[in-house]
């Protein structure tokens, strides 16, 4: 058929601030130098314009924050605390909602666990990443979703059941699966718990790069996620929310900056309330700074644009794998279903491991392989694929249908 259009540049036009730096040529196996192609950003986004630049300007002149009253600690605090309103616009908090700075969102999601009311239950589907599963007390864990449709129905139900108890209830929901890249009915399940009077958290470390995130408009309780995920460096993530939970726990990092009052001889503490309470430690304020770059440069960006050009990318990359013999797209809800780009898939016969090493031995190409810290939705897809005996079209046009000929025609024997 027609060779494919040349994809236009990326971000698109308009969008200052995004463009990444260029990868690195590196060695094949025969020696040969390519242009490193780079397929891992579900992993970690590379660093954007914007947030190098952040840390360039403040590099030089950051000390410590909330500490000192000199001109510089004052800068520095004001800087921190601008970036905290930036994330917030960004988060679309609403007034009052806290926004607290963590290292990424496995530890966001591990605070708010740890601010939960004695009792309260957690109801979480299986297909989610472990940063969203390992960390929930009383967990109850709802069987992964066929459909969007299902995961509500499936929350609504849970919630019924539930309800006979007074124990407070958090719906832990993802925004975007980080295996296949689908997206969730976040406001939907918002609209269900909120029925029931349960809250709802949103994991959007994967959503957060790819669609407008949106507190207060999906209703949800609280949403975290993390900076190096977003184009920003490593080392920052944000849990933003309701304030009376956060201020009524246990600081999650108790020391230099969450007390108000130490005691001397009782050694009775008072803690602070507020974002504070929670940050013990001198902040990152390098990170923050970067992380609020990348938000205020997504912020005055086209979302529609973006969606429309990362789709492209997609579906193109959808249409050539489906090309490629024993090649199986891994969906939870179905190839149809709306969803960020990110592509997982399995190769008949052969070692996801080794298909990553190949890959980047002899082509110069990163990705990854593995159970993606999701290890019950990704065993349960590979396991669903590996029954899977529809039809497989060729390079050639001839379609197979058996597992045998696939295996056959990648030059494996039979299993
Ligand atoms: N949630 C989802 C959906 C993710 O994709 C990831 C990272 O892959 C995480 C949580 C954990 O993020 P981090 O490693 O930054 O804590």
């Amino acid at each position: 058929g027609a060779a494919p259009a040349e994809p236009a540049a990326c971000p698109p036009a308009g969008h200052e601030g995004l463009e990444t730096i260029a990868p690195p040529d590196v060695p094949l196996l025969t020696g040969r130098r390519v242009r490193y192609a780079n397929f891992d950003y579900a992993a970690s986004a590379p660093c954007s314009r914007a947030a190098a630049e952040a840390v360039a300007e403040i590099l030089p002149r950051y000390t410590a924050v909330h500490r000192g009253a000199g001109w510089l600690s004052q800068e520095c605090t004001r800087s921190y605390e601008e970036a905290r309103a930036e994330v917030a616009a960004f988060a679309g908090c609403r007034p009052g909602d806290h926004v607290v700075f963590t290292r990424h969102t496995t530890e966001s999601l591990t605070l708010l666990a740890g601010a939960l009311p004695p009792g309260t239950r957690v109801v979480a589907f299986e297909s989610e990443h472990h940063a969203n599963l390992l960390p929930w007390p009383e967990l109850i864990r709802l069987p992964a979703p066929d459909s969007p449709a299902q995961a509500v129905r499936s929350v609504a139900a849970a919630l019924r059941v539930l309800a006979d108890d007074d124990a407070p209830v958090l719906v832990a929901v993802t925004g975007a699966s980080n295996v296949t890249g689908e997206l969730f009915p976040v406001a939907d399940v918002v609209r269900i718990a909120h029925r029931h009077g349960a809250r709802v958290v949103v994991d959007a470390a994967q959503l957060a790069p790819h669609r407008r995130i949106d507190l207060a408009g999906w209703g949800a309780d609280y949403v975290a996620f993390s900076g190096h995920k977003l184009y920003a460096p490593f080392g920052t993530g944000v849990l933003a929310g309701r304030a009376d939970w956060l201020d009524a726990a246990p600081p999650h990092l108790p020391g230099g900056g969450a007390g108000y009052s130490v005691g001397d001889i009782t050694g009775e503490v008072t803690w602070r309330t507020g974002p504070a309470r929670h940050e013990g430690g001198s902040p990152n304020v390098v990170g923050a700074v970067a992380l609020a770059a990348v938000c205020r440069a997504l912020r005055t960006a086209s979302w529609s644009d973006l969606e429309t050009r990362e789709e492209a990318l997609r579906s193109r990359m959808a249409q050539g794998l489906s090309r490629i013999p024993g090649v199986r797209q891994l969906h939870l809800f179905g190839p149809d279903s709306p969803r960020v780009g990110t592509v997982a898939f399995t190769v008949d016969g052969l070692p996801a491991g080794l298909v990553a090493a190949a890959l980047s031995a002899e082509y110069g190409i990163g990705v990854r392989d593995g159970l993606f810290c999701a290890h019950p939705l990704t065993r349960r897809l590979v396991t669903r694929s590996r029954d899977f005996t529809g039809p497989t079209r060729h390079a050639d046009g001839s379609v197979s249908h058996d597992r045998q000929a696939i295996r056959a025609s990648v030059g494996l024997g039979s299993d």
